[in-house]
């Protein structure tokens, strides 16, 4: 059977279409994995994304995943297994892939900055839990996250649920600092932000090279923490 795909890489937003064997599909398939390539800052989605219902998507996936299972050689007669296809698709709709809905997303409030701090502010060691999109297992990870005050405030507990809607997602580690920090300046209405995460990504450490010891490191400064001396500082507090 003749294969095509579509292939769309890094930046370059031009696409082609071109004949590629099965086997060298497989190999690029895998390639992408491996190598954890992400293809743009947005979480590819399709147009039809929330069109149907979280109820009607719960019952689609567990009827897939009953047939994954199945294809497996599972016995889903057996009463430990018989609820896993249920309770598979109510925590990827309802938990860890809650935040591909825009309904979820959390609702930002600003206060004024009273007392005139202009400081940086450091909320650190943020734990996430999030999904490899490459082979849907988890990245754990702890991401810390600074702003400098344009003269508006936000709830410390604002900080953390911005970290936690975009991990709630399939992700690759550099969209999801990325999303994070555009998330930040948005609310914040201050390019004056920075974005620090380190994190694990059990397809590497439980299968592939199977490197338990290794961790990934991303970073985005923006507006005044591009300026060396207040993106050390900002490092400074994250080691404290
Ligand atoms: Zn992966």
């Amino acid at each position: 059977m003749d294969i095509f795909i579509e292939a769309s890489l890094g930046n370059n937003s031009c696409s082609t279409n071109s004949y590629i064997s099965p086997s060298k599909k497989n190999e690029i398939v895998e390639e992408i994995g491996d190598m954890h390539i992400g293809t743009s800052a947005d979480t590819p989605l399709r147009p039809d994304a929330f069109d149907k219902s979280d109820d009607q998507k719960i019952s689609e996936i567990e009827g897939h995943f009953r047939k994954i299972m199945e294809v497996m050689g599972l016995d889903l007669n057996d009463d430990s297994l018989s609820g896993t296809p249920h309770r598979v698709a109510k925590m990827y709709i309802q938990e860890i892939f809650s935040g591909l809905s825009p309904a979820n997303k959390p609702d930002i409030k600003l206060f004024d900055n009273k007392y005139k701090y202009n400081e940086m502010l450091v909320e650190k060691g943020i734990t996430f839990y999030s999904n490899c999109e490459h082979h849907f297992v988890p990245i754990i990870g702890k991401a810390h996250v600074a702003y400098i005050s344009s003269g508006k405030v936000i709830g410390l507990s604002k900080l953390n649920r911005i970290v936690q809607y975009y991990a709630k997602r399939p992700q690759v580690q550099e969209r999801l600092t990325v999303q994070i920090a555009e998330e930040l300046k948005r609310v914040l209405q201050t390019d004056d932000v920075a974005v620090l995460i380190d994190a694990q990504h059990l397809c590497v450490s439980s299968r592939g090279v199977q490197d338990i010891n290794s961790s990934t490191v991303t970073s985005y400064y923006g507006g005044k923490f591009k300026n060396e001396f207040t993106r050390q500082e900002f490092i400074k507090y994250v080691e404290l």
